[in-house]
């Protein structure tokens, strides 16, 4: 779809988490209007959308009358089942396609991918049972972190494995699913890069941005990050060709260690991202405007740093800093209109500006 999505258009966006809110918020900017497909009810994005569809992804009819009622579809997450995603495909675009949720849907698939592109990940080897379990910490080694191949995020679904010893335990932890073991990487920090690539092959990337997670779940990310330029170079070029592999439409996040050896891809995110959130108050058009401006087939907006931002997940019992946190300088709120606040749900984030840019 190289046409311009006109003003009016409805954006279809499966997903009503803050991800599908943020979008929704950056669609009305340029004159979109958004229809969620969620199946939880009172969702984050139906504050802010313009339709919201409430139904399980099983129900063909609801899919069917969300299809025609946007003109294209775009999605906050990526483990929409194949089901929904048969359906929908044949009755209006889908960007990013399928082949980059395929891949992003198994671990195992996107490590076999990303090598194949002749870039380095942790080593790897699949694994259902107690032999598999075996030969695959014999070929990678311990330390080692045993995690489900689908259906695992925020660090559920992982174990890990110190000694040979801890084999049972971890396999005990997959509760059956397929597994991938992969090498525990000691890598000095981690980054991401939040890229973006519309349908004529515009691609535009974002400064890197440093990522501390606490409990597997994202703290902080920090721009600029520790990144040497080179670095820089490297992590933006491994995206691009990510992004030019998959004829990628729309905005992914790429997940990186730092080693000394070099650059490690640890994962890709076919969606906008909990890391790129400081583009929100660092750039002129942040990530889900980028997102928007890749689905609708609109010219890549400059993703240039105007400063340097640390952002901050506001987790749980966080919200009770919400007040303090208002009265900070150069610091903007986001909250996801969330009701309930539980333990390691993300309730809202916060961008510190801290300028001038270096
Ligand atoms: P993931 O869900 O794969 O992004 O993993 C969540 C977090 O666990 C990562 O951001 C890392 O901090 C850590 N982690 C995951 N895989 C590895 C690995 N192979 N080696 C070291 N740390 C890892």
């Amino acid at each position: 779809m190289n046409k311009m999505l006109e003003t009016g258009a409805t954006i279809g966006i499966l997903g009503g988490g803050q991800l599908g809110r943020m979008l929704s918020v950056a669609a009305s900017r340029l004159g979109f209007r958004t229809h969620v497909f969620e199946p939880g009810a009172h969702c984050p994005a139906a504050d802010v959308a313009h339709a919201v569809t409430t139904a399980p992804y099983e129900d063909a009819a609801a899919l069917g009358a969300f299809a025609a009622a946007v003109d294209v579809i775009t999605y906050e997450f990526e483990n929409i089942p194949t089901s929904a995603l048969d359906l929908l495909e044949p009755l209006r675009p889908i960007h990013p396609g399928r082949e980059a949720l395929r891949i992003s849907q198994d671990r195992m698939l996107e490590k076999d991918f990303l090598t194949g592109l002749g870039l380095a990940t942790a080593p790897y080897a699949a694994v259902e049972d107690a032999a598999s379990l075996a030969t695959a910490m014999a070929d990678v080694g311990v330390p080692a972190i045993l995690k489900t191949r689908r259906f695992g995020y925020d660090g559920k679904g992982q174990s890990r494995l110190m000694s040979t010893a801890d084999a049972s335990r971890a396999l005990a932890d997959m509760a059956g699913s397929p597994a991938i073991l992969e090498g525990f990487i000691d890598f000095n920090f981690e980054v991401s890069v939040i890229g973006a690539r519309n349908a004529a092959g515009q691609v535009s990337c974002y400064d890197p941005g440093e990522n501390v997670h606490h409990d597997g779940i994202l703290h902080t990310t920090t721009v600029p990050s520790r990144l040497t330029s080179a670095q820089r170079m490297d992590a933006v070029l491994l995206t691009a060709k990510i992004l030019n592999a998959l004829d990628y439409v729309g905005v992914m996040g790429v997940e990186l260690f730092v080693t000394p050896k070099g650059l490690i891809v640890n994962e890709i995110a076919p969606r906008v991202h909990n890391s790129g959130h400081w583009t929100q108050n660092g750039c002129t058009i942040d990530q889900f405007e980028q997102h928007i401006r890749a689905v609708a087939g609109w010219p890549l907006g400059d993703g240039a740093r105007y400063a340097d931002v640390v952002m901050e997940n506001l987790i749980g019992a966080d919200m009770d800093r919400v007040a303090e946190l208002a009265k900070v300088p150069a610091t903007a709120l986001h909250l996801y209109g969330k009701a309930e606040v539980k333990a390691g749900r993300k309730m809202g984030h916060f961008n510190r500006i801290v300028t001038p840019k270096s």
